[in-house]
């Protein structure tokens, strides 16, 4: 793998002032392998991963070879969504830093043209846009492209499937021929491939492909797993490894929707993207994603591209990706700048296959692990509960409370049982994958019974004024086991029976012995088998 550092090409002083500010060590692969090819003016043709760092790749030589002095609009960079021209923008306003008079536009549908045209009337060397807004705005005669000397396609697998194709032709037959046509696309299917034919001039190919940045740092993790485990799954994985900042990939909108219901009623903070979301909206989620006040993304492979967060601490393959270069993008996302990262795949039985290939293409080997146990989730969050504890005690001040467990060690309770209960409520009061089931999974199948219903006795009745909406209630709300899962619930005058899994009984008599239900103190036990 080439890596240069950034000294030894050619760039101006300002910008290697630039390039140090945004803290780059050296050039990425493709970086060093582009750079010095654009320098020269050769058309070219350049294939890598997604977060190996394209932008630098042809933003630096981009700004490079403009003439400072021309006011006529020289280079036009063309993204697929308004997102990624933002984000292009941005980085290449950074690496401008020290140039002074080098004016850069964003242009792209949704924002009042208005704004645009003004930017555009004062001079603008560089326009960075949609190839839809750039042809309104070559319609309208408010973009003179007669005088463009580079023209970069970024993205361009994708811009054609989101059906630019016609856009991106028209844009490249009105510039002059004298230009130099760069083109970075992560895949290289056959349209891309016609369109390399029909307007770069012997361009150097420049394919970084297996060698992506990010995979050395992250660990690739599998599990075997059943289809209706998976949430439970995933869950358990966010758990075990503490996850603050993980990117969930699942193959459909409807999934995509689905899943974050599921985590938010769980209790985690999570959140959606999709294509179908408005462009505002998808804005907002990125933002928060980014703050890191969104823990969890869960995202379609096309919503997610061009999503830029540096410190993604896990990529979930929730559902396997559909073709094995998505899985490279996907997992792309964590393990970034060095630091390590996380991806783990759920693959289903009839999915093996896509695994080998994926393994095929990638050259590395998915370590296998079984599914975090229950009790493997709690003994961690039972260790960092300690760790606050131990920093507790370590910052003092505890004498009024000390007092406090003082009167309750007079009462004849001992420190061990106090300390004990006290780590059982922090359990529960936590957002937990246990407050919802703690039923073992196995690997592909759930343990044999622990779904059989069991009937539970309550001494509450009709003339408690209790329905069994109330019973419902008060046991899902009171223990957060979904209330879909609680079966019939027979009522009597005094006393009523109701039917839960197996698996939930001892959680349920735990929890809710000695509860009320509508003010009323209940017993409740598991009912005498002639009852
Ligand atoms: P791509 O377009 O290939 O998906 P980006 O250009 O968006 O990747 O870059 C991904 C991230 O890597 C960005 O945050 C960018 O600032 C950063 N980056 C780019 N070049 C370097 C470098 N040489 N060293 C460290 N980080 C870099
Ligand atoms: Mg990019």
């Amino acid at each position: 793998m080439k890596k240069i550092k950034f000294e030894e090409l050619m760039l101006s002083r300002e910008m290697q002032k630039a390039i140090s500010d945004l803290g780059f060590e050296e050039a990425t692969p493709i970086q060093s392998e582009a750079i010095p090819v654009l320098l020269e003016r050769h058309d070219a043709i350049g294939q890598a991963q997604t977060g190996t760092g394209k932008t630098a790749a042809f933003g630096i030589p981009a700004i490079e070879m403009l003439n400072k002095s021309d006011k006529n609009l020289q280079a036009v960079v063309l993204c697929p969504t308004r997102e990624l021209a933002i984000q292009v923008a941005e980085e290449m306003s950074k690496l401008a830093k020290y140039k002074k008079d080098v004016c850069f536009l964003p242009v792209y549908g949704g924002q009042p043209i208005e704004r645009q045209l003004k930017a555009l009337k004062k001079g603008v060397q560089v326009v960075i846009g949609t190839p839809g807004r750039v042809m309104d705005h070559m319609e309208r005669g408010t973009i003179d492209l007669s005088q463009v000397k580079l023209i970069v396609l970024d993205e361009a697998d994708e811009m054609l499937d989101m059906g630019f194709r016609d856009d991106i032709e028209f844009i490249l037959k009105n510039t002059p021929k004298s230009r130099q046509t760069v083109m970075f696309s992560a895949t290289m299917p056959k349209p891309i491939l016609e369109l390399t034919k029909k307007y770069l001039k012997s361009p150097k190919n420049i394919k970084v492909v297996h060698e992506v940045l990010t995979v050395p740092n992250t660990e690739q993790i599998y599990y075997e797993i059943k289809e209706k485990n998976k949430l439970e799954a995933l869950c358990r994985v966010i758990d075990l490894y503490n996850l603050k900042l993980a990117l969930v990939f699942s193959n459909t909108k409807r999934g995509v929707d689905e899943l974050v219901e599921h985590l938010q009623a769980r209790g985690y903070s999570a959140d959606g993207l999709h294509g179908d979301m408005k462009q505002s909206t998808r804005e907002k989620v990125m933002g928060r994603f980014r703050k890191g006040s969104t823990e969890i993304l869960v995202a379609t492979d096309v919503a997610a591209r061009g999503l830029d967060v540096d410190n993604v601490e896990a990529v979930f393959n929730y559902d396997m990706p559909q073709d094995e270069e998505y899985y490279v993008h996907r997992i792309g996302r964590t393990g970034r700048a060095g630091k390590s990262g996380k991806a783990f795949t759920f693959v289903t039985g009839r999915e093996l296959y896509k695994l080998k290939d994926i393994q095929k293409y990638t050259k590395t080997k998915l370590k296998l692990n079984p599914i975090p146990s229950f009790d493997d989730v709690e003994e961690v969050r039972v260790n960092l509960f300690f760790d606050t504890v131990k920093k507790t005690i370590d910052e003092g001040s505890l004498k009024k409370y000390a007092n406090y467990v003082k009167n309750l060690l007079d009462e004849e309770y001992n420190s061990l049982d106090i300390a004990a209960a006290l780590v059982k409520m922090n359990l529960f009061q936590e957002r937990s994958t246990s407050d919802s089931n703690n039923g073992e999974i196995e690997n592909d199948k759930v343990k044999g019974g622990s779904l059989r219903p069991v009937r539970l006795f309550l001494n509450v009745g009709k003339k408690d004024k209790i329905r069994p909406g109330d019973i419902l209630g008060a046991i899902a709300g009171e223990t957060g086991i979904p209330g879909k899962v609680i079966g019939e619930i027979d009522m009597y005058d005094k006393f009523s029976f109701v039917n839960v899994p197996e698996k939930y009984v001892d959680e349920i008599l735990d929890i809710m012995q000695d509860n009320q239900i509508r003010g009323k103190r209940i017993n409740i036990e598991v009912a005498n088998k002639k009852s």
